[in-house]
């Protein structure tokens, strides 16, 4: 709308429109007036539960008197500033990503949309951070003030990064980047104990020619209850972009699961690659078989291919329930768990130690993955 192409990735009206809060405007204010900041300049994007913001950092050369600020985008420090909305609604729905995490027990308070945004932010930055350190490809986090998130901006000079979904990439590229989101899963579980819960096209950004992956306030740690049933969406988001945008052969959802949260594969480049490599054959080799086959037998094969996923996609994992075991017996011993329940967890875990332990005659039902299940016990000797 300005005319001006060098910012087509920022809209210079939201910063003047879109009004802030009198909180997020002190903060900002303050960030400005001490020098770390010099100026805030256009929106990178206007979401449903932040808003990201350009920035250019003080950097200041300092004479005996005066203190000049910085404003040139050549020299100075960019940042991308995220500021949560402080409104109710919108993180009502996040409630599934909190509960169940033990980091986050305390200090979440549902009546006070204030707190909740500036927890959102910390669990945000702290995310960042491990990420960061532990090598994972993501904006380094800078400061946290309230609901306020300053991060590296992955630009370059004024330029936004684009995310995945719009970085119209050649196959060749598009095959980098599918390999590069899988092993940004795998690490974000195996170095730094996270599930991203969120992992899209929309939550990646395409940055000197590498794949950052953003947005971590909802990313749980890997032994949260659904932290599986959320790395398996994810993985079915990558899987699916890239097999519809990319038009790529991928993996099955089972093959990158595995992939993902293998402890056989060593936590070295060199084993990951070649592990990524090897079901990669597989991938092709598959597709290569079924080439030279009739039209039914093809469809035949796509029908098996389409039952084991979905066989999987059902299947309950042993891993999240058997975390899951250590906690119930707690609760059984605080009164908030009936004996039975427990036991039918232990049971499908196949922790016998439990059951054993365990009386309960009959059986019970219970909810696993979202359906029910009937567990029946056997006699205890
Ligand atoms: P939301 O919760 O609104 O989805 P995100 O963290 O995904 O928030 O950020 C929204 C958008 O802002 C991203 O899609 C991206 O275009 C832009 N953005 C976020 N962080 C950065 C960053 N560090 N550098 C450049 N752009 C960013
Ligand atoms: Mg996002």
């Amino acid at each position: 709308t300005t005319g001006n192409t060098k910012y087509q990735g920022r809209d210079d009206r939201a910063t003047s429109e879109q009004v802030l809060d009198p909180r997020t405007r002190l903060i900002l204010f303050k960030l400005l007036s001490t020098g770390f900041l010099s100026k805030i300049d256009g929106c990178l994007s206007t979401g449903k539960e932040a808003n990201v913001y350009y920035a250019l950092g003080g950097t200041t050369t300092t004479t005996a008197q005066t203190t000049t600020k910085d404003p040139n985008p050549a020299t100075a420090t960019e940042y991308a500033i995220k500021v949560y909305k402080t409104s109710i609604l919108v993180f009502k729905d996040r409630d599934k990503y909190v509960s169940g995490e033990h980091r986050w027990r305390n200090g979440y308070c549902k009546s006070n949309p204030r707190k909740m945004v500036k927890v959102w932010a910390e669990k945000e930055l702290r995310n960042y951070k491990r990420l960061w350190e532990r090598g994972v490809k993501c904006p380094r986090p800078v400061m946290l003030k309230n609901h306020v998130l300053v991060m590296e901006f992955l630009g370059t000079s004024g330029w936004p990064s684009p995310r995945l979904r719009d970085a119209s990439l050649n196959s060749k590229r598009m095959r980098e980047a599918y390999v590069q989101c899988c092993l940004i899963l795998r690490h974000m579980f195996q170095r730094a104990n996270l599930v991203h819960g969120d992992f899209s096209e929309y939550n990646a950004l395409w940055h000197n020619d590498q794949v950052y992956v953003i947005d971590v306030s909802q990313s749980v740690e890997s032994d949260h209850p659904s932290a599986l049933d959320f790395l398996r969406k994810d993985i079915c988001n990558v899987n699916e972009y890239f097999r519809k945008a990319g038009r790529l052969e991928v993996m099955s959802t089972r093959q990158l699961f595995e992939f993902v949260t293998s402890t056989i594969i060593e936590n070295t480049e060199e084993s990951e690659s070649l592990a990524l490599d090897r079901l990669m054959e597989e991938v092709e080799d598959e597709r290569e078989k079924l080439e030279g086959k009739s039209d039914q037998d093809r469809l035949k094969a796509t029908h098996e291919a389409d039952v084991a996923e979905a066989v999987f996609m059902s299947q309950f994992i042993p891993r999240s329930l058997s975390q899951v075991n250590e906690a119930e017996l707690q609760r059984m011993e605080k009164g908030e768990r009936e004996e039975d329940y427990v036991r039918a967890v232990a049971m499908l875990t196949g922790n016998q130690e439990v059951v054993d332990k365990l009386g309960g005659e009959g059986g019970v039902s219970i909810r696993v993955g979202g359906k029910n299940k009937q567990v029946v016990f056997e006699e205890n000797n």
